[in-house]
């Protein structure tokens, strides 16, 4: 019994190969728990003056801070810089979040520091830097010092990552989100834009430009109402 404690810790840590480990740590554990019950069961009943000598040492020491609990605080980590980061709106559409827009594709943990990675709507976009320091701010404010913000520019960025959270507060902000599958030809007038105010169909294209190379400029032929639309990529 008191041999006990400091015999059972090593089999029940030691890196057995995988499966054979598993096993036999699972039948090594449940056999010991077994023949302790009864032995305390059985020295109870014989004794009850020894019920506190039972109770004063632990069979099983705690586990110790092994890798599990390290694995746990990246995890925890990684969520707190996601959750900061997706906060981070896009200059250009204030509304929208990077998350919204799908342009925070990554945030990962290695050797304890957080990495950000981000892919802009379209090459050459000058609000990418900006975001990128946006991302670095908001990671402060959260306690997060020392964050890296990388830019992955493959896989292109797609309209298709947008969330559908983000479309709805696009066209809440009165540009017309992309379309699916008609963005292209949208972009080059071959195709038809409902207009966001009235919602006509009857909509021609005024610019490819609108207020922001990201976004075409539109005009209802029946309310009268320019508009923006979101282009796809
Ligand atoms: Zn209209």
């Amino acid at each position: 019994m008191v041999t006990r404690p400091a015999a059972s810790p090593i089999p029940s840590e030691s890196p057995l190969p995988l499966r054979e480990g598993a096993r036999g740590r699972g039948l090594h554990a449940s056999a010991c728990e077994e023949s302790l019950s009864s032995a305390a069961s059985g020295s109870a009943r014989l004794a009850p003056w020894s019920a506190q000598a039972e109770t004063t040492p632990s069979p099983y020491p705690p586990p110790a801070g092994g890798g599990g609990t390290q694995k746990e605080a990246a995890e925890e980590l990684r969520q707190r810089a996601w959750n900061a980061a997706s906060t981070v709106v896009d200059p250009e559409i204030p509304v929208l979040t990077i998350a919204d827009l799908g342009i925070l594709r990554d945030v990962a943990v290695h050797d304890g520091r957080v990495e950000v990675a981000i892919t802009p709507t379209y090459s050459g976009c000058p609000a990418m830097s900006m975001i990128g320091l946006e991302i670095e701010l908001a990671l402060e404010q959260a306690g997060i010092a020392g964050a890296r913000v990388r830019t992955v520019l493959s896989p292109a960025w797609t309209t298709a990552w947008m969330t559908a959270e983000g479309r709805r507060k696009l066209a809440e902000y009165g540009v017309v989100p992309p379309q699916e599958g008609g963005g292209r030809r949208a972009l080059f007038g071959e195709d038809t834009l409902p207009c966001p105010r009235c919602g006509s169909v009857h909509t021609e294209r005024l610019s490819e430009f609108g207020s922001t190379s990201c976004k075409a400029l539109w005009r209802c032929t029946d309310c009268r109402e320019p508009f923006d639309y979101f282009k796809c990529h």
